[in-house]
C-alpha cells in the first residue's frame, strides 16, 4: 500500500494521476489532495477519494469546502495555505509526492517533499528550473528520489543505463535527443504570430494540457524550460542535449550512444504512460492508454528547430548558460509574460521580449540559498509587470 500526495490534484496532470491510480485502487491511499481555487472539483475529488486533508490557497473559505464535506459525509479535514502545501507534502505516513502545481508555487512544497526524503513525481519542471541544483542536492542529502513526470525526460530515464551513477558520459551516452511538437505554431506565416490568440495558442495539436503549459509550447518555452530541466535531471551540460522538432509527438525523447546506438521511447501523447510509469517504477503497471497504432501512424518527421520563429529556445539556453539567478529570471518573467498574455494585455510575440529585457536588465549572481532564488524570481516578476504597466 502507498500513501500518496497530490499537489495540484484538480489539474490536468492531477485528474490523469487519479486516472491511474483508480485502475489500482487496492494499492494506493490518498494523504491529500490540493488546489487553488477549483473547489467544486476537489469537493468532487473528496467524495471519491476521502483523502485525510485537502488544501486551498489561503485566501479561499476553506470552513465552507469543510462544512460541504461533512454534510456530504466525507470526513477530509480541510487545510489553507502555503503552510499546509509543506505539511502534506513532507508528512510522516506519506511515501510518495505528485508535484503537478503549476509554476513557482510549486517550489516550496516541492522542497519540503523532496528535504522529507520522499518519492517525488515531479511534472512541475518550473520549480526545478528556478532552484537547480538547490533541489538536486537537496533530494541528494536527504535521500529522495525524484522520478520525471515530463514525458521527455520520462522517456529518456526510461532509455538510460541504470543506475548511471557515473555520469552520462562514462556510461558510454554521446547526447539526449529531446522531441518537441513544435506547438500550434509551427507553420504559421511568421507575421500573423502578433496576433495570435490565447484561444488559438492553448489548442495543442496533440496534447490536452493546463493553459500556462500550452502557451510555453507555443512559444517553444516549454521545450527551452526541458532544456535545463534535462540538464539538471541529468547533470548535464546544454550542450548535450538537442532539441528535435516532431510534430506527431509519438516519439517522447531519445538517447544516443557512443556506437551510434539511439533508443527512444515511444507512445500515444497521453500523461498517464509516464504518470504510471514513475507510480511503479521499477514495475509497470496498467494505465488506461491504449496501444499504439503503428498502421494507422504513417509516418514519423523530424526537423531542427527554427530560432527565429522561436526565440525562447534561445533565451533558454542563455539563461542556463549564465548560470546563477539567470535560470529563476527566466523562469519568472515568462510566467509573468504568459498571464499577461492570457490576460490579454500583451500579444504573443512580446512574452519573448520581455523575457530578452529582464535577462539583459537583472545582474546575474550566483545563488546558494532559497532566499536567493525567491530574490531573483521576484525581481524579474517586478521588472516584467512595470515594462507591460509602462506600454499600456
Ligand atoms: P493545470 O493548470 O491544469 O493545473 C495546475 C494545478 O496547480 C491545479 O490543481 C491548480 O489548482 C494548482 N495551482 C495553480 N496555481 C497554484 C498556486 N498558486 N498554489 C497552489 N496550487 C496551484 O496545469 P497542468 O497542465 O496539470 O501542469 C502542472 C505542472 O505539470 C506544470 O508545471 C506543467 O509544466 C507540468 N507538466 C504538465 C504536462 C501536461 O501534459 N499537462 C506535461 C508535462 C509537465
Ligand atoms: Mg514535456
Amino acid at each position: 500500500m502507498t500513501t500518496i500526495t497530490i499537489l495540484g490534484a484538480t489539474g490536468t496532470i492531477g485528474v490523469n494521476t487519479l486516472d491511474v491510480i483508480g485502475r489500482q485502487a487496492d494499492s494506493y491511499r490518498i494523504h491529500a489532495l490540493t488546489a487553488r481555487r477549483n473547489i467544486n472539483k476537489l469537493f468532487d475529488q473528496c467524495v471519491a477519494w476521502q483523502p485525510r486533508f485537502a488544501v486551498v490557497e489561503a485566501d479561499v473559505d476553506a470552513a465552507a469546502l469543510s462544512a460541504r464535506l461533512r454534510a456530504a459525509g466525507v470526513a477530509t479535514e480541510v487545510l489553507a495555505g502555503a503552510a499546509a502545501l509543506a505539511e502534506v507534502a513532507s508528512a510522516k505516513e506519506v511515501d510518495c509526492v505528485m508535484a503537478a502545481i503549476v509554476g513557482a508555487a510549486g517550489l516550496l512544497p516541492n522542497l519540503a517533499a523532496v528535504e522529507a526524503g520522499k518519492r517525488v513525481l515531479l511534472a512541475n519542471k518550473e520549480a526545478l528550473v528556478m532552484s537547480g541544483p538547490l533541489f538536486t542536492d537537496a533530494a541528494r542529502r536527504h535521500g529522495a528520489t525524484v522520478l520525471p513526470i515530463d514525458s521527455e525526460h520520462n522517456a529518456i530515464f526510461q532509455c538510460l543505463p541504470q543506475p548511471a551513477n557515473e555520469g552520462l558520459p562514462a556510461a558510454g551516452v554521446k547526447r539526449l535527443l529531446l522531441t518537441g511538437s513544435g506547438g500550434p505554431f509551427r507553420t504559421l506565416p511568421l507575421d500573423e504570430l502578433e496576433t495570435v490568440t490565447p484561444e488559438q495558442a492553448c489548442r495543442h495539436p496533440n496534447w490536452v494540457m493546463g493553459r500556462k503549459i500550452s502557451v510555453d509550447s507555443a512559444t517553444m518555452m516549454n521545450k527551452g524550460l526541458e532544456i535545463i530541466e534535462a540538464c539538471w535531471l541529468f547533470d548535464v551540460p546544454h550542450r548535450f542535449i538537442e532539441v528535435v522538432v516532431h510534430p506527431q509527438s509519438v516519439i517522447h525523447s531519445m538517447v544516443e550512444y557512443l556506437d551510434g546506438s539511439v533508443l527512444a521511447q515511444l507512445g500515444n501523447p497521453d500523461m498517464r504512460t509516464p504518470i504510471a510509469h514513475a507510480l511503479a517504477w521499477p514495475r509497470r503497471i496498467e494505465s488506461g492508454v491504449p496501444s499504439l497504432d503503428f498502421f494507422r501512424l504513417g509516418a514519423l518527421t523530424f526537423d531542427p528547430p527554427d530560432e527565429q520563429r522561436f526565440p525562447c529556445l534561445r533565451l533558454a539556453r542563455e539563461a542556463i548558460a549564465a548560470g546563477g539567478n539567470a535560470t529563476a529570471v527566466l523562469n519568472a518573467a515568462n510566467e509573468e509574460a504568459v498571464a499577461a498574455f492570457l490576460d490579454q494585455a500583451i500579444p504573443f510575440t512580446a512574452i519573448a521580449r520581455l523575457i530578452e529585457r529582464a535577462l539583459e536588465r537583472i545582474a546575474i549572481r550566483a545563488v546558494n540559498c532559497l532566499d536567493e532564488v525567491l530574490e531573483a524570481d521576484r525581481e524579474a516578476r517586478l521588472l516584467v509587470r512595470s515594462a507591460i504597466s509602462e506600454t499600456s
